[in-house]
């Protein structure tokens, strides 16, 4: 039985029947609108996150923050004019490539914030978060360093925004991506100090507990296997996966034995092995390249040639531009060796990334922007394209920043354009899979099916 449905659509008559009320003037020629529609976007070809190929356009149907249907358009049909007889907002988007939301497995918000700033650390985190929205990313999973205020910006940014604030449209909080947040990382190095530190994050309700276990190259103790066995372990018994920034071969070795969730960086210092590869195969974990992170190790000994890039320019914190940019400070990035180190890291990272793809571990996509010169939102662009680069095919990619990176995330509400999936998605307009770089053509990005603003234009 169903319902005849009001729905409120901007722009139209408050309150308009749609559903039953179709099937009166046009339920012959008529399209079969789901009764809960508040938005169709009809002509796109849409690539859904699955690894299905794109086809023929598509229409999708959007309601209640969700996404209610996707459908091959039909021929001959004048959806624009059903739409506006089933008062049902539409946007006609023939010509361009519809693709879920870019899903950030590894970055971080509200890192850079600091009280000089003269800006809320809720303010400051929620212009990263719509930042990272306007270049597409819908969902950002922040490994460390997030204070308490940032978990009640994550559990808001997964509220419907249609469900949040009723028939007041205009109380609707605007679209930014989604957050995930780790809480402070877990340092320590006895099991005793760690295991402590863990049940204090534990107790903000965090989706992930973050460990680092690196010496920065030689310049600080490392937390050693006994340790992170057993935050690994305790972490389990809060029921929280860990995600591990490294760099060696040998610490993500140690790590996926000891049942980490995560490899949260590229292994950099030597080439992986089959035993690494069947680490991987046995315990299903997934590999976080962040590529870009590198780069910004070394990028700023001098300007880089991404400061000429208008895509980047024309939506960047240029107080950091001129952080990076300060002279002394670029002198001081030649000087040291760690540059160099991690521009050859960039190229065993890129190696490695080729054959764990190749061997049919999960890449989850993930940047690490956040951090200072690493630049939220473009940097996820970079990183695209520097896997690319790495030999990672555009389909690759794609996967790996929408479906695989919810897999990875353990989410399934997100990642793909299905039925049941919040309607997070991007609209460019060339085909992104035939050159990543397609992606920064963006027409508009909707969260939850509510426009973001400042994109294309809206
Ligand atoms: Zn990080």
């Amino acid at each position: 039985m169903k319902e005849e449905k009001t729905v409120k659509t901007p722009g139209l008559p408050t309150r308009v029947a749609v559903g039953l009320a179709v099937c009166l003037g046009a339920c012959d020629s008529g399209f079969p609108f789901d009764p809960a529609v508040d938005l169709v976007v009809y002509g796109a070809r849409v690539w859904d996150g699955t690894g299905a190929r794109v086809t023929q356009p598509a229409v999708v149907q959007i309601g209640g923050g969700r996404i209610l249907a996707v459908s091959a358009l039909p021929e001959d049909t004048d959806l624009a004019a059903l739409a506006i007889e089933a008062g049902v907002a539409a946007l006609e988007a023939e010509d361009w490539y519809l693709v879920p939301g870019l899903i950030n497995t590894h970055g971080h918000v509200g890192g850079t914030w600091n009280p000089g700033l003269g800006v809320e650390y809720g303010e400051y985190a929620f212009n990263e978060l719509e930042r990272y929205a306007r270049f597409g990313v819908t969902t950002v999973a922040s490994l460390g360093g997030d204070r308490e205020l940032s978990f009640a910006l994550r559990d808001a940014s997964w509220g419907d925004a249609g469900e949040a604030a009723g028939d007041a449209a205009d109380a609707r909080p605007p679209p930014r991506a989604r957050l995930l947040v780790a809480g402070p990382v877990v340092t320590g190095f006895t099991p005793e100090v760690a295991v402590a530190k863990v049940d204090a994050a534990a107790a903000m309700g965090p989706d992930w507990i973050k460990i680092r276990v690196d010496d920065n190259l030689g310049a600080t103790r490392k937390m050693s296997p006994e340790t992170y066995a057993a935050v690994i372990a305790r972490a389990g018994e809060h029921g929280l996966p860990v995600a591990s920034h490294l760099f060696y071969h040998e610490d993500a070795k140690g790590l996926l034995r000891a049942g980490t969730g995560m490899v949260a960086h590229s292994i950099r210092d030597e080439a992986v092995d089959d035993e690494t590869i069947g680490l991987f195969r046995e315990t299903g974990v997934c590999y976080v390249p962040t590529l870009t992170r590198e780069v910004s190790t070394y990028a700023y000994g001098d300007r880089p040639d991404f400061f000429d890039d208008p895509f980047l320019m024309s939506d960047v914190d240029s107080a950091q531009v001129v952080t990076v940019s300060d002279p002394e400070r670029q002198a001081r990035v030649r000087a040291s060796g760690a540059a160099e180190a991690y521009g050859r890291a960039l190229e065993v990272a890129q190696a490695n990334l080729a054959r764990l793809s190749e061997a049919g571990v999960p890449i989850a996509f993930g940047t690490d922007s956040g951090p200072l010169g690493r630049f939220q939102g473009y940097f996820e662009h970079m990183e695209m394209e520097l896997m690319a680069e790495a030999g990672l095919t555009a389909e690759q990619i794609l996967r790996s920043a929408t479906g695989v990176a919810a897999d990875c995330l353990g989410r399934d509400d997100i990642g793909t354009v299905e039925p049941g999936r919040r309607a997070d998605f991007v609209i460019v307009r060339g085909n992104p899979l035939e050159d990543v770089a397609n992606l920064r053509e963006i027409v508009g990005v909707w969260v939850g099916g509510v426009r973001v603003e400042g994109v294309g234009g809206s």
